[in-house]
C-alpha cells in the first residue's frame, strides 16, 4: 500500500511526506470511507489532529481524496478513481454504497450517478446518490 501511496502523490504533484503516505495507505487498505473519527483513533498517537485535518484537506483540494455524504451526520471521506481528479476538479460521478451489516460505506466507481432532468432555470453543480443493503462480503 505505501508504493500505491507514494505513486499517487506523485501523480498529483504532491511532496511525499510520512504522514501523506501513511494517511493515504490507510484509505488504500480499508478500502471504504473513513470519518475524521476513523483517522483520529487508528493514528492515536502517531499524528494530532491538526496535522490530520490539514492532510485531509490537502488531499481534497489535489483531486485525491473525495467527501462522501452519509446519513450519519459525520462527513467521511474516500480515494478518487485513479486520474479521474485533479486539482480544484472532482469528476466523481459514482454511487456509494452503504453496507447494514458492517456499516461501511464504499464507491461503486464503476456505478455511474444517473442523470436526472431538472425544471427550466435550475443547474446542477453535484451530485451525490448513497444505496443501502448488504454488501458483497456480507453476502457470502
Ligand atoms: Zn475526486
Ligand atoms: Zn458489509
Ligand atoms: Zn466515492
Amino acid at each position: 500500500m505505501k508504493i500505491i501511496a507514494e505513486k499517487i502523490l506523485k501523480e498529483h504533484k504532491l511532496r511525499n511526506t510520512p504522514i501523506r503516505i501513511a494517511v493515504l495507505s490507510y484509505f488504500k487498505e480499508s478500502n471504504s470511507a473513513l470519518s475524521h473519527a476513523n483517522l483520529e483513533q487508528y493514528f492515536n498517537n502517531q499524528f494530532d489532529r491538526v496535522t490530520l485535518y490539514r492532510t485531509i484537506n490537502s488531499f481534497i483540494e489535489n483531486g485525491i481524496l473525495h467527501k462522501v455524504l452519509d446519513d450519519s451526520g459525520s462527513a467521511k471521506y474516500a480515494v478518487c478513481n485513479d486520474d479521474h481528479c485533479e486539482v480544484h476538479q472532482h469528476n466523481d460521478n459514482h454511487v456509494h454504497f452503504k453496507c447494514t451489516i458492517c456499516s461501511k460505506i464504499e464507491c461503486l466507481h464503476h456505478a455511474q450517478i444517473p442523470k436526472v432532468k431538472v425544471p427550466m432555470g435550475y443547474t446542477i453543480n453535484a451530485a451525490n446518490l448513497l444505496l443501502e443493503g448488504i454488501c458483497s462480503k456480507c453476502n457470502n
